[in-house]
């Protein structure tokens, strides 16, 4: 692509993508295409020869927009919302168009630290003290499985780096019974195994039981086991609960063990000075996550992860072979030095744009009326008396269902996602089934949910 077509197609493309936010809404938001639909529709063969870029965009609209589900769309409710901003996009386009590599700082010091500063204002913004050294991952399950792996490696005698886990002692981890499924992953990845996982039970709100995380750990060590870690959630998957972070980390502290914080979701909104105690007691903790790639206004990935014990992670991950020395030495960070990975995209691009575009009072003015939104919500579900909520709605997601039962409930998120207007998802709760609106989209207004509302009101 010469220069002067490169500039055609960009400024045309730009106009497509700002075209797609105007009037991301004029999709259905879950997309309708049925299993092979798109496969069907595309050339099983790589084109042999150069194809016009025309003929890319005309299926860019034709087969690929409406094969997607739109979490560009203003009453995209399901899971948690995320949205593509504009200054996220262009910090994307940068990052796509530098292409740098940033595995090593000689490779690219600006990477590395903007990356720094970045995480470094969040940290600040989050009330989190220093001490704590910021990694940027694609994702929270990334995070934390180098949280479990850095507590693994500092907490088992043998060196796992070097010996494995051949005639370690059976290792344990904990997190709550509503904890996400990335810890059992890391479980799972780190040679623990599902069962090397102990969940916990939680109380009424869905909080963490710390009288049964200590039972728990007593047991286990009465039994042989090595606890070595234990996962709190702050804004737990399905309903947002929020473990009590203070108290696990006096028992993390009287056994020895890691602490790790998963706040993927709700994390961010401690930005907010009112909401900033949502992460007492986190200053304790070993290693904390959260995701601006959920409501902060960045575009998928973006994670971002603490560490307090950095020394651990390079115990576990690093290895450098002859050819990737470097003469900063430690003078400097090399971020291969505490991933498994090795090469490492310029995340930290988009995230600084975003955070300069909107400013922390922008930020913070987005965090507030989703929450204002969701509670407006919340008041519509209890002044229905056919509907009922399951569970406290301390950020912006609602978990409710109709009171009929599970096949109703059923029923209503099947209505409501068949109509193509909005998506939302569903939990189970105690062992009901529950509807679960989450608002997190920028583009998503009082109008989005008021009109979410009527629709389900409605269907039921
Ligand atoms: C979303 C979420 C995750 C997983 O996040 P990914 O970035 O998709 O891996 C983990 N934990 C919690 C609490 C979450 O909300």
């Amino acid at each position: 692509m010469t220069p002067s077509e490169f500039k055609q197609w960009g400024y045309r493309f730009v106009d497509w993508i700002s075209n797609y936010l105007e009037h991301s809404d004029q999709y259905p938001v879950l997309s309708n295409a049925k299993p092979g639909d798109i496969r069907k529709r595309l050339p099983s063969k790589a084109p042999q020869n150069p194809e016009p870029f025309d003929a890319v965009l005309a299926d860019l609209d034709g087969i690929i927009a409406p094969g997607l589900t739109h979490w560009n769309h203003p009453s995209f409710f399901a899971y948690f919302p995320t949205t593509g901003s504009e200054p996220g996009i262009l910090g994307e386009m940068v990052t796509a168009a530098l292409n740098v590599n940033g595995m090593l700082w000689r490779t690219s010091p600006a990477a590395t630290e903007l990356e720094e500063v970045v995480l470094d204002w969040l940290r600040e913004l989050l009330g989190l003290p220093t001490g704590y050294k910021g990694l940027i991952f694609d994702t929270a399950s990334m995070s934390t499985f180098h949280a479990l792996a850095a507590a693994r490696e500092c907490l088992t005698d043998k060196s796992v780096r070097d010996d494995g886990l051949y005639d370690a002692p059976r290792l344990r981890l904990y997190a709550s019974e509503q904890a996400h499924s990335s810890v059992e992953k890391s479980a799972m990845a780190l040679g623990l195994g599902r069962r090397g996982l102990v969940h916990i039970a939680t109380d009424a709100e869905f909080r963490m039981d710390v009288r049964a995380l200590e039972q728990a750990i007593e047991a286990d060590l009465r039994n042989g086991y090595r606890p070595i870690a234990v996962v709190a959630t702050i804004g737990t998957t399905s309903t947002t609960s929020i473990d009590p972070v203070a108290r696990i980390a006096d028992i993390c502290a009287r056994f020895g063990l890691w602490l790790h914080v998963d706040a993927a979701y709700a994390g961010t909104a401690a930005i907010v000075p009112e909401l900033r105690q949502i992460l007492d007691g986190c200053e304790r903790a070993d290693s904390f996550v959260t995701n601006p790639h959920k409501w902060l206004l960045t575009p998928v990935d973006l994670s971002a992860f603490y560490c307090r014990r950095p020394d651990a992670l390079r115990n576990a991950f690093s290895l450098t072979p002859d050819y990737l020395r470097t003469p900063e030495g430690d003078s400097v960070t090399n971020a291969m030095d505490y991933t498994l990975q090795l090469g490492r995209r310029f995340r930290a691009m988009k995230f600084w744009m975003v955070i300069r575009h909107y400013g922390v009072s922008g930020l913070q003015t987005h965090i507030r009326e989703h929450i204002r939104l969701a509670r407006m919500f919340a008041s519509f579900v209890e002044s229905d008396n056919r509907f009922e909520l399951l569970a406290p709605v301390p950020f912006s997601t609602v978990c409710f269902r109709l009171r009929g039962g599970d096949g109703d409930t059923q029923q209503l998120i099947d209505r409501v996602n068949a109509s193509g207007k909005v998506f939302i998802s569903h939990t189970t709760l105690k062992g009901k089934l529950a509807a679960r609106l989450a608002i997190g989209n920028l583009r998503s207004r009082e109008e989005h949910v008021r009109a979410a509302w009527k629709l389900i009101a409605a269907q039921s």
